[in-house]
């Protein structure tokens, strides 16, 4: 669509670099390979119901469908599940039935999106024994709205922190503010030094689009350090297949700051004509003078520049370490070049004249 509304956006765009990924993404587009990148690393194998564990001790357990993750933990009183993504759905319940006869009694949302929490109702609704639902308050507002029967309303709700004990089993649940969702919670296990905050980090890839889809980008980012705080071995980011580790939440945060002082520093040189490519005057110029009046025109093509700007500068460090920075790597510049402008103040030659 792009391509179509603004002709000249594509040949500024293309000065940059050839890795630069800034259309649709075709099906017969090749990628970097995934062998090579830290994300090599984390594969987990699935068994032949199309599901695997992986098992950290005293009765922790991950179960994924490759792309998803459920965090379980057996107690002496019941099992408690978080998250139910609807792609694994009902293999959730025959995977913790062939690890333990004990009844699931608690569920835990991590945060709301429907991705993580679409097989919900598998639990929330069983009967023998009934299920208590667990999440935080903005994340039970959401969902009152929502009205979705796949994600029913939890039953308790919580603001700053909530510890659950159940049985022998304790999970400290906490609210670090508002970031990629709403009500994102971080999930912990004490005894069994497991974290879990879901679509923070993508340990070996880049996150998925548009700095995982946040709502807002500044909290987003300061989670990275809220986790580290944790005293923690295993680490469950909610996707991309094994657990991970201490190591994966540091290399994204050193991406993530990276890519924050690669896009602040295009922005303070959108402001010089010495670099045209992104020089907001001589951008504006040409633009206007093929489409005359044509304001949004002339900043699309301009916040995109900088966008591009920034991206190759991130890939020099980053591409074929993390997996799919030629995918998602233009789409985090873009949204972190929105974040610097609205949230830091960082306005480059739109600043305070
Ligand atoms: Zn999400």
């Amino acid at each position: 669509m792009k391509l179509l509304l603004f002709p000249s956006l594509v040949a500024l765009l293309f000065q940059g670099s050839a890795n630069a990924c800034t259309g649709f993404a075709g099906v017969h587009d090749h990628f970097l390979p995934i062998n090579g990148t830290f994300a090599a690393n984390n594969q987990i194998s699935l068994n032949s119901d199309g599901y695997g564990v992986s098992h950290f001790g005293s009765g922790a357990y991950m179960i994924t469908d490759g792309a998803y993750q459920t965090f379980v933990v057996v107690s002496t009183e019941g099992v408690v599940v978080v998250d139910a993504p609807p792609t694994t759905g009902h293999k959730i319940q025959w995977a913790i039935g062939n690890l333990t006869s004990i009844p699931v009694r608690w569920f835990i949302y991590s945060h709301s999106h429907s991705d993580h929490a679409g097989g919900a109702y598998i639990f929330a609704n069983q009967s023998h024994p009934q299920v208590t639902t667990i999440s935080h308050e903005n994340t039970a507002s959401q969902l009152a709205t929502a009205k979705d029967p796949h994600r029913p309303v939890p039953q308790i709700t919580f603001n700053d922190r909530y510890n659950l004990v159940a049985g022998n089993q304790t999970l400290e649940l906490s609210f670090p503010g508002i970031g990629h969702d709403l009500g994102n919670i971080i999930i912990y296990a004490p005894k069994q030094r497991v974290l879990m905050m879901v679509d923070q980090i993508y340990a070996g890839w880049v996150p998925f689009w548009n700095l995982a889809a946040s709502l807002y980008v500044p909290g987003w980012i300061q989670a990275h350090d809220q986790l580290l705080a944790y005293d923690f071995d295993v680490y469950l980011g909610g996707h991309m297949g094994g657990p991970a580790n201490r190591t994966a939440v540091e290399v994204q945060r050193e991406y993530v700051q990276d890519l924050f002082d690669n896009c602040a520093d295009a922005l303070l040189e959108s402001g010089s004509p010495e670099n045209p490519t992104v020089d907001i005057g001589t951008i504006s110029k040409e633009v206007l003078e093929n489409n005359p009046s044509n304001i949004w025109a002339q900043f699309a093509v301009y916040l995109d520049a900088v966008a591009d700007l920034c991206y190759n500068k991130t890939s020099e460090k980053w591409l074929g370490k993390l997996a799919a920075q030629d995918i998602f790597g233009f789409s985090h510049a873009r949204t972190m070049v929105s974040s610097l402008r609205l949230d830091y103040d960082i306005l480059g030659p739109n600043g305070v004249q």
